[in-house]
């Protein structure tokens, strides 16, 4: 699907830039199975994933071009060098903000079982967003967040997979990417500014590092995946745009007896990095809290300066990443 195609459907719709309205749900629904819960692979520690995520709030904020930002990257370097894979990509580049700003930016991809065509790609951004708009108190919004559930959990999840596979070896390839200066981007509707979103995603993009005619058969994203509570409903883009991807991935949720956790049902369509892999033609799958079973939205402290440690939750770490390492240690991709 080309770009404007996608950009034409997501304003027909979706509601709210990556504000997340609901929409109707499908009217899908499958029976509860009743067959033995299946035993997830692999040993996803969610203490370790907590603990990967406190470290990154202790390098504060990681707004491009900070300090904390500086440390944090050669942090992830190494965490990922140490995870044993074939190789790890360093992208560095620049990019432009909306605000004019230039943005020093920094991709790191670690690659397992680099030569094989078949990959799976794993995805987070890793920045934080510069300012907490949506905080209740306007005297913080142009104050940096501390980014635990937006930016540091899917980190979290990523670099505790890839202590897994720096122990065992998955059957097809895996990229492990944490993209820069995905929350750069402009508040308001959902309009042609959806571009000054997922700006290193969009970098990776336009520098592929991949063997000319290899693109990962699908990727996944991962953003607010450690929230209290949370909930993942299948976002509008990705079960439009990678439907046999996000039902698998759903079946397999429920077959590890996650069906609460990953209900069945089709919520709003948001502007995050999977729309650009989309767009690249990578079916890409965005798991991402954006339909809370209260406010049918981000959870309420997100982009604000309450995005802190006190909201993230192992158990919502351990579902996530037992589901992730199930599907990396899968027989098949
Ligand atoms: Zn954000």
């Amino acid at each position: 699907m080309n770009r404007s195609l996608l950009l034409s459907l997501s304003l027909l719709l979706t509601v709210g830039s990556i504000a997340c309205s609901k929409k109707p749900a499908s009217g899908q629904q499958t029976a509860e199975t009743k067959s033995p819960k299946k035993e997830a692979l692999g040993n996803f520690n969610a203490d370790s994933a907590f603990s990967y995520i406190e470290r990154q709030l202790e390098f504060g904020p990681r707004v491009p071009g900070s300090a904390g930002h500086r440390a944090c990257a050669a942090w992830l370097e190494d965490k990922l060098r140490q995870s044993n894979p074939d190789t790890v990509i360093v992208q560095r580049g620049e990019v432009r903000a909306y605000t004019g700003a230039k943005l020093p930016i920094v991709n790191l991809m670690a690659s397992y079982n680099r030569g094989n065509p078949n990959r799976l790609l794993l995805v987070a951004h890793w920045d934080t967003r510069p300012w907490a708009d949506s905080d209740p108190d306007p005297a913080n919004h142009n104050k940096a967040l501390p980014g635990a559930n937006d930016g540091g959990s899917g980190v979290g999840v990523l670099l505790e997979t890839a202590r897994n596979l720096a122990a065992k070896k998955p059957e097809f390839g895996v990229d492990i990417l944490l993209v820069d200066a995905e929350d750069y981007g402009r508040s308001g509707g959902f309009n042609d500014d959806g571009d000054s979103w997922c700006l290193g995603t969009q970098y990776f993009l336009d520098h592929l590092p991949y063997r000319e005619g290899i693109l990962p058969r699908y990727a996944i994203v991962l953003d607010m995946v450690g929230g209290r509570d949370a909930h993942f409903a299948k976002e509008y883009i990705s079960h439009t745009n990678a439907r046999e991807y996000t039902d698998r991935i759903w079946k397999e949720a429920a077959a590890l007896g996650m069906s609460e956790r990953f209900p069945d049902r089709v919520t709003a369509g948001i502007v995050d990095d999977h729309m650009f892999l989309n767009e690249a033609g990578i079916p890409a799958v965005d798991i991402v809290e954006c339909d809370n079973s209260h406010t049918s939205s981000f959870p309420p402290y997100w982009h604000t300066m309450q995005d802190d440690i006190t909201n993230i939750d192992r158990h919502t770490l351990g579902d996530v990443g037992n589901l992730i390492l199930t599907l990396v240690y899968s027989p098949k991709l």
